[in-house]
């Protein structure tokens, strides 16, 4: 591999080599099926308890509460998709979510569903303005743990509290649903704490494999998705398992947990030299002050994609906006916009995002790179 600097940890994480080990262990000994009933299944079906009793425990979880998945898209849509059986309400999201949530908008009002979207001034959406917009009929309410363009922490706790007040009040049930990508490992989420009802994971962002993921459901009995087919995960999500991906999952996970209140400080460090560079240099720090240690943004002298590209031509692997933004164009941007952002200054927004394993002199040699482009303008 080219040597590069990579900072683009948001949008993927290298696999790390205990997780691709535990992949090969994992395919090259259990080669059954779990839903198998012959030896090789049985086999495989233990180990596959033996990861999700693993991985359960270091979310502070129960193992029947966690549901593996392709990635943090199809928990998402298994989700909301499961509102289409129900009879249409009203869902509230923010302004700053993921395409994966934001995109069942449209769907959800073909289908007669009233929808609102909370603004998030500032990069935050309030609890009151939550509030506000509770009605009767209202079913979900989908908001992010931690926003992936700038790293802005949601005041979820809060959230589902206004959430649990009114459901009391009106005795009816809301679902509360929080996208969790950016959070798992990086922020202090609390599943059970703050009694979430379900909540999205994906591996490849805690330097496990690319197309495993997670879904937490409080109470999955209650839940009925759109696709059971075979019945595997207990009916929750069909298709064969993807043993090997959900042991490499593990070994990610155990590497990326251990100390992570310790590595997070080491990466907030880094933020924080990162930020005073930039401000020093007159640029313009976009991540508001409750963000993830793990991603930071920033306006650049120039357009995103000419600054990124810039960046690139040293070595540096950053990214404007999301990744996705380069899928849905302008992604990034519009989220910027909604949080308040002028239209001038989202244009040149650069996204730098960290892995717990990113060291000093990446940074160091980050900084180097950063002051020679903005000062050369
Ligand atoms: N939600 C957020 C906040 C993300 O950052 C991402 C990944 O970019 C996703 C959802 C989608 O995750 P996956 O790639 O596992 O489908």
């Amino acid at each position: 591999m080219a040597m590069s600097l990579y900072f683009d940890n948001a949008a993927t994480t290298p696999l790390s080599e205990r997780a691709l080990k535990a992949y090969t262990d994992t395919a090259l000994n259990f080669p059954g099926n779990p839903s198998s009933s012959h030896r090789l299944g049985i086999e495989a079906r233990r180990k596959l308890d033996d990861e999700r009793s693993a991985i359960a425990r270091m979310m502070e979880i129960e193992k029947n509460q966690l549901f593996f998945t392709s990635g943090a898209t199809e928990s998402i849509a298994a989700v909301i998709s499961s509102l289409l059986f129900t009879t249409p309400g009203k869902i509230i999201i923010s302004a700053i979510e993921h395409e994966a949530v934001a995109s069942w908008l449209p769907i959800l009002k073909e289908h007669g569903w009233t929808t609102a979207t909370l603004k998030a001034k500032g990069g935050t959406v309030s609890p009151h303005d939550l509030e506000a917009e509770l009605t009767p009929d209202t079913k979900m309410v989908a908001i992010m743990s931690v926003n992936n363009v700038t790293g802005a922490i949601q005041p979820v706790e809060e959230l589902v509290k206004v959430v649990r007040a009114y459901e009391k009040d009106h005795k009816r049930k809301i679902f509360f649903f929080s996208d969790s990508v950016q959070a798992l490992g990086k922020s202090g989420l609390k599943l059970r704490a703050w009694d979430i009802d379900g909540a999205s994971f994906s591996g490849h962002k805690v330097n496990g494999p690319r197309g495993i993921g997670m879904l937490y459901l409080k109470n999955p009995a209650s839940f009925r998705p759109l696709a059971s087919a075979g019945g595997q995960e207990e009916g929750k999500r069909g298709g064969t398992e993807n043993l090997p991906a959900i042991s490499a999952l593990r070994a990610a996970l155990e590497d990326w947990l251990s100390d992570s209140e310790s590595k997070n400080k080491r990466i907030q460090e880094i933020k924080d030299k990162i930020s005073e560079c930039l401000t020093a240099a007159g640029r313009e720090i976009l991540s508001p002050a409750v963000s993830s240690p793990y991603i930071l943004s920033f306006v650049s002298p120039f357009p995103s994609e000419v600054f990124t590209r810039m960046l690139s031509d040293k070595g540096v692997e950053a990214s404007a906006g999301s990744a996705c933004s380069n899928n849905a164009k302008g992604e990034g941007e519009k989220i910027l916009l909604n949080m308040g952002i002028r239209p001038e200054k989202a244009r040149n927004a650069v996204r730098i995002s960290f892995s717990n394993s990113t060291t000093e002199e990446e940074a160091e040699s980050l900084i180097r790179i950063l002051r020679e482009l903005i000062n050369a303008k």
